[in-house]
């Protein structure tokens, strides 16, 4: 078992090379499950991505039903209950895999996730016994109702009634619920509503044949338009008392928690879409002649090529090492004695910073990639008739649910500070400690030139910016930085940027130890042209906070603070990404 590293340390600690996953591990029956899945999207959805679209009558629920019986809906669901029992990073290569197809991945995930997993985690076992294998299966098909039309980010501020009846057997749920995919098909629901005047929610299972259940016609949206859509009314809805999901006024927790895992799924999923889309672009570009050469050969083209390849293996290398830590915080807690539900939501709400930054910097990944896809096909990125145009509305959506990335970006920074207050994570001794070196004369020490490790003293550096520009935030505003979001914005980018930059160096410096340096040149180009753009980004977002704040002789010392930390040796990021896009024209495809 590896070292456990608790969640958010990463700003504060160094992490070794040997203690991250990147994804080149995964085993033979990882890769198979993934192929699976593959070849599942091959012969059964992407052939059929208009007629989705159109919402045809009954198509999606067949769908799901095939997926079922090959069992992708039970990839994570324990073997008691029907599923395969898998760990965390399984079912986020799962996701990885069926995340390139389109409304499809989002019905699915949805199902696996918010659907089943509030009762997988939550549930008694007459509840888990009654409604989980029937779910594995896609019998029973799952749909989560948290959003009313007043109540979106402000999830807990929610409407919708649940009371007892006077005979104590059932409460009637009344209220309207928004945005609820698979709302179209669900046999299952999960309902959060207030009982009488609580200040919480309470989740419900509610099944369709309770009755007292109505909906809109489907939403006409700008993407994922084969992803059932609906409003939903519940009127007097007569839910059993022991459909109640764990206790009174859990349910925000509930919908919490489910929601961090959600993020991460999520973050999967757009990478197996932008793996999709970037081969594709890739393939277009060697293929379309314009001025007696093929796109491919133009510098700017290339450029798209290798940035949007560089921001996916970033990305991806950050996604699947929270995962790990995921799988391992639930090992440990496992050995400690706990029981696997209660264990598999701490490991996963102890990465809650992980992946909520995770969720945001994916599905920027993402919404890059599908506009510089566009951009490849030129006016044919803009026809509906070739691929670019459904991927680039399909997009779009990620950057709103499962949290805005706004919500997300406050939540990194609220989490951190939180964690810090209760003395699980020692923010400010370190930012202190940064304060003190900047008092102090710099170290002219030898450079250490073993391999990367330039690198990792500018990821140490970033670090202590990030920490540096916080703490003062933090001394300067007290309680009002929460109200000041900006600031908040920039350094909840600091940090995430932190993350990817320094998750993708870790596993290109594994893969160097592993494979040697001539088989993975190109990945620790990617590594290093990724790092220098974040050191820019950085710059720009600390700058930028500081000027916020800060004044006078203290504002000087953290500018030259700032500069001092975000100082490089020079990089030729030109030539790097001219290395890695002849890499994908060669090989004609994504092939990292
Ligand atoms: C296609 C689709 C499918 C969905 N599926 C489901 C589902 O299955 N189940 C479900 O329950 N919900 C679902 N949703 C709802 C989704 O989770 C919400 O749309 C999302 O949480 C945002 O809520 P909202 O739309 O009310 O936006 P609002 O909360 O009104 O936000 C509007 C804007 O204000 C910003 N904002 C809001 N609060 C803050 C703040 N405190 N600080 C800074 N900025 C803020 C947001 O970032 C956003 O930019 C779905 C939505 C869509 C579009």
């Amino acid at each position: 078992m590896r070292t456990t590293i608790k969640g958010g340390e990463f700003v504060i600690k160094e992490t070794l090379y040997s203690e991250v996953f990147i994804p080149e591990e995964f085993d033979e029956e990882a890769k198979m499950i993934r192929q699976t899945c593959l070849d599942f999207l091959d012969a059964e959805v992407l052939n059929k991505l208009d007629r989705i679209d159109a919402q045809e009558e009954g198509l999606m629920q067949q769908l799901m039903d095939k997926a079922g019986e090959l069992g992708m809906l039970g990839v994570s669901i324990p073997e008691e209950y029907g599923g395969f029992g898998k760990n965390f990073n399984t079912s986020m290569l799962v996701a990885d895999a069926v995340g390139g197809g389109f409304s499809f991945a989002v019905a699915l995930s949805a199902h696996t996730g918010i659907g089943t997993l509030p009762i997988l985690y939550y549930g008694n076992a007459e509840q888990k016994a009654k409604y989980i294998p029937k779910l594995t299966t896609g019998e029973w098909k799952a749909a989560y109702c948290l959003t009313e039309p007043n109540s979106g980010s402000d999830a807990n501020s929610g409407r919708t009634s649940a009371k007892l009846n006077a005979e104590g057997t059932h409460y009637l749920i009344n209220g309207q619920k928004m945005w609820i995919t698979n709302g179209g098909f669900a046999d299952i629901f999960i309902v959060f509503a207030k009982i009488d005047d609580d200040k919480n929610l309470t989740a419900f299972i509610v099944e369709k044949d309770f009755g007292g259940i109505t909906m809109n016609p489907e939403e006409h949206k700008l993407g994922i338009k084969g992803s059932s859509t609906r409003q939903i009314f519940f009127n007097d809805c007569a839910v059993p008392v022991e459909n109640m999901l764990s206790e009174r006024e859990n349910g925000f927790k509930i919908a919490v928690n489910i929601l961090n895992i959600g993020r991460i799924k999520l973050g999967a999923a757009t990478i197996g879409s932008a793996r999709a889309v970037i081969s594709t672009a890739v393939n277009y570009a060697n293929e379309r002649v314009q001025f007696n050469l093929p796109i491919s050969k133009f510098g700017a083209v290339r450029y798209k090529i290798a940035e949007s390849a560089i921001r996916l293996f970033a990305t991806e290398s950050a996604a699947y090492r929270a995962g790990q830590n995921i799988d391992d915080a639930y090992e440990a807690l496992i050995a400690s004695g706990m029981d696997e539900a209660k264990a598999k939501l701490k490991s996963v709400e102890q990465f809650a910073i992980e992946c909520a930054i995770i969720k945001v910097w994916c599905s920027e990944m993402l919404d890059y990639v599908v506009d510089e896809g566009v951009q490849i096909y030129g006016g044919m990125g803009y026809s509906a008739e070739a691929p670019m145009e459904r991927a680039y509305r399909d997009s779009r959506i990620n950057r709103i649910f499962e949290g805005t990335n706004e919500v997300n970006r406050l939540l990194v920074v609220d989490m951190l500070l939180k964690r810090a207050m209760k003395g699980e994570l020692d923010l400010m001794g370190p930012a202190q400690a940064v304060v003190g070196e900047l008092m102090a004369i710099p170290d002219f020490a030898d450079e250490d030139t073993t391999v990367f490790a330039a690198e990792k003293k500018i990821i140490a550096n970033l670090k202590k910016a990030g920490l540096m520009i916080a703490g003062a935030a933090v001394q300067k505003l007290m309680m009002s930085l929460s109200k000041e979001q900006e600031i908040l914005m920039n350094i909840a980018d600091i940090i995430g940027y932190v993350y990817v930059a320094e998750s993708v160096l870790l596993r290109a410096e594994k893969l160097y130890h592993s494979q040697g340096e001539e088989a993975t040149r190109v990945q620790a180009d990617i590594a290093r042209v990724y790092l220098y753009s974040t050191i820019e980004k950085i710059s720009a977002a600390g700058k930028e906070a500081l000027y916020s704040f800060g004044e006078g002789d203290e504002l000087n010392m953290m500018l030259v603070g700032l500069r001092r930390f975000t100082k490089a040796q020079p990089f030729n990021v030109k030539d790097a990404r001219q290395r890695i896009a002849r890499k994908l024209i060669e090989e004609n495809k994504y092939c990292f």
